[in-house]
């Protein structure tokens, strides 16, 4: 954990052969194995490595089958946000598989049920979205699951609002740049395919350039 005000997190989905059918546009965050190697060294070997924080998305069986070996050879840790109603599908996490990662010391999050835009649900549908992906991890885990990540990163003042009600601490979005680390909204930088070196280099170092931020923000406020 970070010991400044401010930390960079590093987002990740699948790693290597998706298992089941991906979404429209979603093979764009997929990376392959080799790729990923390379910007876990990045980050293991960083200066500022205590204040870089990684995450990954969508639960997809990846995360414990690829990432998590890889992530324990070089002492890092990750949390993980899950779809519960992906839960022991083909090409996703199971049960047990959660129930690994939580006991490698892991983290797990919710990302909700079924990968839907929360911005564009009903208050019933969103609520449960949040409230029963909640209790079916803490179900598995045994342990309070206090963090969501946001799907697609989108989002708006009421959903917001609807995550702290459901009783979580802490709202994942896409946002790009640093998160403060007692901000209950932390933007993360999500690694895409066509990724560069050089942009990664900025994320870790905390350097995003301006024009950047000013593209996310930009990107943020036409899904509020
Ligand atoms: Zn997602």
């Amino acid at each position: 954990m970070a010991r400044v005000g401010e930390y960079r997190i590093v987002n990740f989905h699948g790693i290597g052969t998706p298992m089941r059918e991906l979404e429209p546009g979603e093979a764009d965050y997929w990376i392959s194995r080799d790729r990923f190697v390379t910007i876990l060294d990045r980050i293991a070997s960083h200066p500022a490595r205590e204040r870089i924080l990684i995450t990954f998305d969508d639960g997809n069986a990846s995360d414990l089958e690829i990432a998590a070996p890889e992530l324990r050879q070089r002492g890092l840790y990750a949390e993980f946000f899950v779809l519960t109603g992906r839960i022991g599908k083909e090409g996703s996490l199971s049960a047990d598989d959660i129930r690994t990662l939580f006991a490698l010391d892991m983290r797990i999050g919710s990302h909700g049920v079924g990968h839907r835009d929360w911005t564009r649900l009903t208050t019933n549908d969103l609520v449960h979205e949040l409230e029963s992906s909640k209790a079916h991890l803490e179900q598995i885990c045994g342990c309070p699951v206090n963090a969501a990540s946001m799907p697609f990163g989108w989002y708006n003042s009421a959903v917001l609002q609807q995550i702290r009600s459901a009783g979580y601490r802490a709202a994942y979005s896409s946002g790009g740049g640093s998160a403060k680390v007692d901000g209950f909204l932390k933007p993360r930088n999500s690694i895409r395919s066509e990724t560069a070196d050089r942009w990664l280099d900025d994320v870790l170092s905390g350097q995003i350039p301006f024009w950047r931020k000013i593209r996310s923000a930009a990107r943020t406020k036409l899904r509020v």
